[in-house]
Parts: C-alpha cells; sequence; structure tokens
C-alpha cells in the first residue's frame, strides 16, 4: 500500500521528523526553495499536516489548499493556532497532545510564581554584578499568607493546585462552571476571583472565548498587592493594561510566560522590574517535548492505521 503522504509546514523536533520519516511521505515546506508551487505539486495526495506554533495559524485558506487532507496533528495542548470548527466542519479531525505535558507546565508554574514574588532572577543578577559586597538584596513579598486563584481549572490548573496544596495556602478558581467535584471556593466571573485572592494563576485556553477575559477591571480587582501569573496564551490578557497596571502599581508583580504577539515583547514590559518574563518554555523541557512529539506520530499512525486518532479535540471527535 502506498504510504500516506505528510504534510509539515514548519520545523519540527528532529525526532518527529524521523519517527515521521518512517511511516510516511513526508513534505517538509519550510525547506523549499519555492513553497506555493511545491505545495501546489504535493496538495491532492496529503492526507495529514503536522502542525506546530511556528506553522502560523491553520485555518480554512490550508484546508481549500489540500483537498485531501483528514488530519491535522497539532504538536501542543493549546491549539488556538488551528481553527478546529472549520476542520469539522469539512471532516478532517484535530488532535491536539493532552495529558504528556500537564506536570512539566505545573512544575515551571510553581517555579515562575515563586520566582516572580521572592525575586529570583533579580536575586541571582545582584550576585552575578558583583552589589552583593556593597549591599544586601532588598527584602522581597512572600508567598505566605497569600490566597492563590486559579482562572481555568482544567488538567494543568489541577496539576498546579495538587503543587500549591503543600504550599499550605488556600485555593480558589474561576471556570464557566462549577466543577461538582472539587472542593476549592468557586466564584463565579474573573473579577469575582481576582477580588477574592492575592495571587491570580491564569491557564485557560487562547482562542475567541478568551480573548481578554484579564482586562483592567480584573487586574484593579486583584489589588495593589497582587501578584499575576499568565502560563496560558497571550490573547487571554490585555496586555497594554497589564503593563499600566504594574507601571501604575495596581497590581504588584507579573511572572509572565506567555505574551500577545510572540516573540516580539513590548519594550515597556521588558522595562519593568517587578516582572519575570520567560519566552513561552512551559512544556519546553527534553523529555516532555520528546513525549509530545511521540504522541503526535502515534496520533497519525492511529489515523492512518485504525481511522480513528488517539487525541482528537473536542470540535472534532472521531467518526463512527
Ligand atoms: P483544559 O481544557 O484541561 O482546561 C481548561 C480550563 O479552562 C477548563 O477548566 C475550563 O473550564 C477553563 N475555561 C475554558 N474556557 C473558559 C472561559 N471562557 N472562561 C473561563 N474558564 C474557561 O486545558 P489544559 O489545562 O490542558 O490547558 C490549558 C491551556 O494552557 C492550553 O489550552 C494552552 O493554551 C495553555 N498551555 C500553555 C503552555 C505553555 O507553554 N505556557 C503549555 C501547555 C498549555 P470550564 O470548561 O468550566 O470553563
Amino acid at each position: 500500500m502506498n504510504r500516506p503522504e505528510i504534510l509539515i509546514p514548519a520545523p519540527m523536533l528532529l525526532s518527529v521528523l524521523d519517527a515521521l520519516g518512517e511511516r510516511f511521505v513526508v513534505h517538509r515546506l519550510w525547506e523549499q526553495k519555492d513553497p506555493d508551487a511545491f505545495l501546489a505539486t504535493v496538495a491532492p495526495r496529503v492526507r495529514g499536516l503536522a502542525a506546530s506554533s511556528l506553522a502560523g495559524r491553520i485555518d480554512a485558506s490550508w484546508y481549500d489548499r489540500l483537498p485531501a487532507l483528514e488530519i491535522v496533528a497539532n504538536f501542543g495542548v493549546g491549539y488556538d493556532g488551528i481553527d478546529a470548527d472549520a476542520a469539522a466542519a469539512r471532516g478532517i479531525v484535530v488532535t491536539n497532545t493532552p495529558g504528556v505535558l500537564d506536570e512539566e507546565v505545573a512544575d515551571l508554574t510553581i517555579g515562575l510564581l515563586l520566582a516572580t514574588l521572592r525575586g529570583i532572577p533579580q536575586a541571582d543578577r545582584h550576585v552575578r554584578d558583583g552589589a552583593w559586597a556593597e549591599k544586601s538584596f532588598p527584602l522581597s513579598p512572600s508567598l505566605r499568607g497569600r490566597r492563590i486563584g486559579i482562572l481555568g481549572l482544567g488538567a494543568i490548573g489541577k496539576a498546579v493546585a495538587r503543587r500549591l496544596e503543600a504550599f499550605d495556602v488556600p485555593i480558589a478558581y474561576h471556570g464557566r462552571s462549577r466543577q461538582a467535584d472539587i472542593g476549592y471556593d468557586y466564584h463565579d466571573t474573573p473579577v469575582a476571583l481576582a477580588a477574592a485572592c492575592d495571587v491570580l494563576i491564569t491557564i485557560v485556553p487562547g482562542g475567541q472565548g478568551t480573548q481578554h477575559l484579564v482586562d483592567a477591571a480584573v487586574l484593579e480587582a486583584l489589588g495593589a498587592q497582587g501578584v499575576f501569573i499568565n502560563v496560558a496564551r497571550g490573547s487571554v490578557v490585555d496586555q497594554d493594561a497589564l503593563i499600566a497596571a504594574l507601571q501604575q502599581g495596581t497590581i504588584l508583580a507579573a511572572g509572565l510566560d506567555v505574551y500577545e504577539d510572540e516573540p516580539n515583547v513590548p519594550a515597556s514590559l521588558r522595562a519593568l522590574p517587578n516582572t519575570v518574563l520567560l519566552p513561552h518554555i512551559g512544556s519546553a523541557s527534553k523529555r516532555t517535548r520528546a513525549a509530545m512529539g511521540g504522541l503526535v506520530v502515534d496520533n497519525l499512525r492511529a489515523w492512518f492505521e485504525t481511522g480513528r486518532a488517539l487525541t482528537p479535540v473536542a470540535e472534532t471527535p472521531n467518526p463512527g
């Protein structure tokens, strides 16, 4: 039987490319001198697409060009870069990589929270710059006595909460609905959650439904001692309002892993001393990225071998 043909628009882990190459005919679009001409040649035969955030938005314009497309396998649990509704309308299955990165992202979230509160990067610079002999490092804010609000108590939010329980801090949450089996306090709006806590951790999906869920009113409610942590997506926060809140002392500090227009981080944000800024590394360990890549490959294999994907997203369930 002919091996299915897979299109890869942008670079991926070498291990993923190798594994895909063993089972499929793989077209590496980014390596082509004339990608449009190349695409026109192979498009009628392409049945699968392996996507990552580097591929840009995968939407109806891609589906129009790939008439034989059956499956889009996304490298990542967040698939706001893929128009899953348009895929569903055409009977194209979209898969993501849940379950293999939750603990890694939760570890990073706790690290970012502590780094932001205790000024760990700033303290490291204090030593490296030789400033310690001149003056002590200033006293920092503390996690002690703080109340934590988790905006988006899903798979990763729960992994964050499990860790925070060991830190002996009260936890509350907001989602669109209260979860029956969860004992943490529930607040029915982001503003109500922010008003009830001094640390707000955002870990909801990106996309239209959560656009600017954290706005000026939420930051105002978080208050002058409030610490904001975003490991979700940049689109979830009104970035201009966040910068203003940090500049004006409306909130105390922020730890961010994600931004509105990555990899561009505004100079005004980079200039703020009360921030810890990471380059979207929530899941970016060798071990976890390899596991994510493995699931991309396994989804494509399962689809073409059995007609069922392993982890389809909610918008595009497995057929029959
Ligand atoms: P889940 O789907 O398991 O959980 C998402 C949670 O968000 C749910 O509890 C849901 O609750 C809540 N939610 C969804 N929409 C809304 C809304 N409009 N308002 C309020 N709450 C909402 O996802 P994961 O925990 O697996 O991942 C969450 C996101 O984290 C990913 O989509 C991705 O964007 C981001 N992420 C970031 C990473 C990084 O590197 N920084 C790495 C991995 C993921 P309910 O349905 O009750 O509203």
